[in-house]
């Protein structure tokens, strides 16, 4: 196997960048042909670990042969239907099963799109149309997608939203409680409180409550650098919104899934929300998203009003369905967990080593890797998770940085304990080379 038709990171920055909105570094040169479990084979036929799960598509893997001969039965059947006019009986299967495995004993009902930024557009919708109210709230650093409700949710990244304002009216982001920001006599509670005096004083001052509809929150953030908000913030922020009667939404598109080690990302603060947005691994890697909600808050839009034409297509239905199967068969949500823990002692063996790696925070398969200039001096190191990421590549393990200085540790879940082990002793490995001035 040889990689050696990629270049030096040089070469990358400067010929491989062609369209960086989030300012990563993107390699246009790599295209791949043929996927299997947790590795992608490239166009010239070198294998790589896929640490990235090929942006939380995969997390039954790639091509699973269940997902495989559900796409190719239903596709000798019917490949398209109407939502608007007809429905199908794998969107009635898929939407008993959604209701069934998000959490709340409420009746709720479940609508489909083509991805994650539609399903979030689609809860502003449906928050406002219940409610009456017009505000949203989520957080900095959120990322929601790329339709023009969603981007308006997200502040993850300024170079995603310049040029192409006004954005949506009435969308508010305040400060997501960073680890980094903890003050050193702050426990999780003064922590906590400190951040939610945010709400309090908007509320207080230009945002009345009974005039917001909803707030958003990703319970793990995701691409705003693996990050989760603390229980005794989400406990207080749920009780805020139970007071005001404001929706609580979750946007579980990256995080849902097994992803974190439980189904849904929200099961680890025993919340039920008001609506659940749902998306990439939901069909493999095949255009489905879901919105979960409650039944009279999705009652309060007729169904023209959140309509795509493709959307609950059967043969997304039909993977969506073999997906659910194998979380459960091959029991996704334990294995994420224990696998996580696993990554997560061998990382912070690592950081005993390496003083620039600051921090270890691992949720199911689901981890950053925070990266600073060294021990006296904790300003974000690009340079090493640049290098770090350059390293794997060319050794054959795709991996992504986050927020410049964080490493994303995300493989498929179905990843084998041979494939983690050769993946992490590659990523200690580009530690020890960094730190050795040898990259
Ligand atoms: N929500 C979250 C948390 C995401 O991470 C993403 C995509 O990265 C989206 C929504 C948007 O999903 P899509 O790209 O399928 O529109």
């Amino acid at each position: 196997m040889s990689y050696s038709h990629l270049k030096s990171e040089a070469y990358i920055n400067e010929e491989r960048q062609y369209f960086a909105p989030t300012g990563r570094i993107q390699y246009a040169d790599i295209g791949f042909v043929k996927g299997n479990g947790a590795t992608l084979t490239d166009m010239d036929g070198n294998t790589y670990i896929d640490l990235l799960a090929s942006a939380s598509v995969a997390n039954v893997g790639h091509c699973h042969p269940k997902v495989v001969n559900a796409i190719k039965k239903q596709a000798e059947q019917l490949v398209h239907n109407t939502p608007a006019y007809f429905t199908h009986n794998l969107v009635l299967e898929l939407q008993k099963r959604l209701t069934n495995i998000t959490p709340g004993q409420f009746p709720k009902k479940v609508i489909f799109g083509n991805s994650g930024s539609d399903a979030n557009d689609g809860m502003i919708k449906y928050a406002r149309a219940y409610t009456g109210r017009q505000n949203i709230i989520t957080f900095t650093d959120a990322y929601h997608g790329s339709t023009f409700g969603a981007i308006t949710e997200s502040a993850v990244s300024l170079n995603m939203r310049r040029n192409m304002g006004p954005f949506v009216p009435g969308i508010y982001q305040l400060p997501f409680p960073d680890e980094n920001e903890k003050l050193p006599q702050e426990d999780e509670i003064a922590f906590s409180e400190r951040y939610l005096d945010h709400f309090r004083l908007a509320f207080r001052t230009y945002l009345p409550p009974e005039e917001v509809a909803a707030i958003l929150i990703e319970p793990i953030q995701g691409d705003g650098g693996i990050r989760q908000l603390p229980f005794y913030f989400v406990k207080e922020l749920y009780a805020l919104c139970q007071e005001h009667g404001i929706l609580f939404m979750v946007d579980e598109v990256n995080q849902g899934l097994a992803r974190s080690g439980k189904m849904w990302s929200i099961d680890h603060f025993d919340i039920a929300p008001d609506l659940l947005a749902t998306g990439k691994s939901l069909a493999a890697g095949l255009p489905l998203s879901a919105i979960v909600g409650r039944a009279e808050i999705m009652n309060s839009l007729p169904a023209p009003g959140h309509c795509f034409t493709t959307a609950g297509n059967p043969i997304c239905c039909a993977a969506s369905l073999a997906t659910l199967d194998i979380i459960e068969e091959e029991e996704l949500m334990e294995k994420s967990a224990c696998d996580g823990e696993y990554v997560k002692a061998k990382l912070q063996a690592m950081q005993e080593v390496y003083p620039f790696i600051k921090r270890v925070r691992m949720y199911g398969l689901n981890g950053g890797i925070e990266l600073v200039v060294e021990e006296n001096n904790q300003s974000a190191n690009t340079d090493c998770a640049n290098k770090v990421m350059t390293y794997l590549l060319n050794h054959g393990v795709i991996m992504i940085t986050l927020a410049g200085n964080i490493l994303r540790f995300q493989p498929p879940l179905v990843i084998t304990r041979e494939e983690l082990d050769r993946a992490l002793s590659l990523l200690e490995a580009a530690f020890k080379a960094y730190r050795n001035g040898e990259i």
